[in-house]
């Protein structure tokens, strides 16, 4: 089974081949500490970086050579009590994970038919929302501890339950992100090497016989123990709902220094606290995504899930803790517009197509045109999905842009998701319309003629 170019022969490499996608493995566990560390100081600044001359001198560093070399880095290197608490803490967390996957209530959903032709679905165990209010109660009211009390000139130990000391997460961000980084490289060299286990179901995209690129792209299509998917796990648990945990941590902190929380950073904890809520509530619908359905489970989706998303999305968070710039009340409300906009589009594309996906007869959807094709599943040319073909990936983009614009207008730093966003929004369009190419042929040709444009009907 390979991808293999029609017209040279050759594999057909994505993301810049083996050279590219080492440079990515490289640059972006860099970038992700640069990013927590620019979100403290509120701009960007290489100074501290190449800073050898800081109290990091330990042994872990001087392997990690110059660049490392110093605080911002490798935060903790020096203090190694402080970056093993980090790592039990990242275990402890993904464990917990794990047991609400394994023991809350769930529904049993059949995935997409595999890939290779036997019409066989894999069972998901769906109780991501579940785990998402399980883990805020945990964490703002049901957080345990033992305090002495005194009772009848007698002390005693009792366990009681409050709020978790959650601006600990704050005052240890960079060397969690560290820590969680590390374990992404251990989680994929495990998922390289289990993948070359016998009978395993295999992702056509990671398996270039380059190891370098196959560990970055996933070689295993589904790798599980049991019925435990690492794939799906990793994707909306403890990355997400991590994500808003140390979001309400800088609300936290923020409050614990100024005694009140800004506008700014309430609006920041909703706007993501809805998105990391939809998704879970939605999490059957990432059974059809090309994450799932196409893609391995290598260093890519394993360090975007488990390091990118919560630490590069939690900045704005971070940055507006020490930064604030005190937005003005009809600023923010002009602000929560742009995110509902956002969010409308969003939804609503995303919503009317899996309704459709589901039940194509369903009355929100039945009104709707679509193309038949040879292939047997129909495309929609009219409603949201007939203004343009990734009309959803814009409505995503513009509340990632609400996201940005509450943190002021002062510094680029936290305008990076936007960046960011949209060049990832513009490759997966990319990689996705290359995709259904394969998949529908001259089909998905008719499709592009009657729905013309990508992302912005009338314009592109
Ligand atoms: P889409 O939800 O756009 O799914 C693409 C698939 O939908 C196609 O392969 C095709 O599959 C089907 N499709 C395409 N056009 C039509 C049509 N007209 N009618 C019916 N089906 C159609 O892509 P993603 O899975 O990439 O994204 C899902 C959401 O996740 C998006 O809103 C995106 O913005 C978001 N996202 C967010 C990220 C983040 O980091 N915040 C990262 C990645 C995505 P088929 O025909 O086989 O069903």
């Amino acid at each position: 089974m390979c991808k293999v170019n029609s017209v040279c022969g050759k594999f057909d490499y994505e993301f810049g081949g083996p050279f590219g996608t080492i440079a990515t493995m490289i640059l972006l566990p860099i970038v992700t500490m640069l990013l927590t560390y620019w979100a403290s100081v509120g701009y960007v600044s290489f100074e501290k970086i190449f800073d050898t001359t800081s109290s990091c001198q330990s042994g872990i560093q001087s392997v990690l050579g110059t660049v490392a070399n110093s605080e911002v880095m490798c935060p903790s290197c020096n203090d190694l009590w402080d970056l093993a608490t980090c790592a039990i803490v990242i275990c402890f967390w993904f464990l917990f994970q794990v047991l609400l996957e394994r023991f809350l209530p769930c529904d049993l959903v059949q995935g997409a038919p595999l890939p290779d032709g036997s019409g066989n679905r894999l069972s998901y165990r769906i109780n991501g929302h579940l785990a998402f209010w399980v883990t805020l109660l945990v964490a703002n009211i049901a957080w345990p501890s033992w305090v002495e009390i005194s009772e009848g000139g007698e002390t005693k130990s009792v366990l009681v339950f409050g709020r978790a000391p959650i601006t600990w997460l704050y005052d240890n961000y960079s060397t969690l992100a560290f820590v969680t980084i590390l374990w992404t490289f251990v989680l994929s060299t495990y998922l390289y090497f289990r993948s070359f286990g016998k009978g395993l179901l295999l992702a056509v995209g990671g398996n270039s016989g380059n190891p370098f690129y196959d560990y970055f792209m996933g070689r295993e299509l589904n790798p599980r123990w049991g019925s435990f998917d690492w794939k799906e796990f990793c994707e909306l648990r403890p990355g997400l709902i991590g994500w808003l945990l140390l979001n309400t941590s800088m609300l936290s902190k923020q409050y614990e220094r100024l005694g009140y929380v800004s506008g700014s950073m309430i609006f920041i904890n909703v706007f993501q606290g809805l998105y990391v809520w939809d998704a879970l509530y939605q999490e059957r619908a990432i059974l059809t995504t090309m994450d799932i359905t196409t893609d391995g489970f290598g260093f890519m989706l394993c360090f975007g899930d488990l390091a990118w998303v919560p630490f590069t999305y939690s900045i704005q968070a971070r940055y507006l803790v020490d930064h604030d710039p005190h937005l003005h009340w009809t600023v923010l409300l002009a602000i929560v517009g742009v995110n509902m906009i956002g969010y409308l589009i969003f939804r609503g594309a995303n919503g009317q197509k899996d309704a459709f996906r589901r039940n194509p007869d369903a009355p929100e959807v039945s009104h709707l045109s679509f193309l038949e094709t040879k292939r047997g599943t129909k495309l929609l040319t009219s409603g949201w999905w007939g203004m343009a073909r990734k009309i959803n990936y814009t409505g995503d983009w513009i509340m990632g842009l609400s996201w940005c614009m509450v943190c002021g207008f002062n510094s680029i730093v936290p305008y990076y998701y936007a960046i960011y966003f949209a060049i990832l929004l513009v490759h997966r369009s990319i990689r996705d319309d290359h995709m259904c190419q394969e998949k529908y042929g001259d089909d998905w040709k008719k499709y592009k003629s009657i729905v013309q444009y990508r992302f912005i009907p009338g314009l592109f």
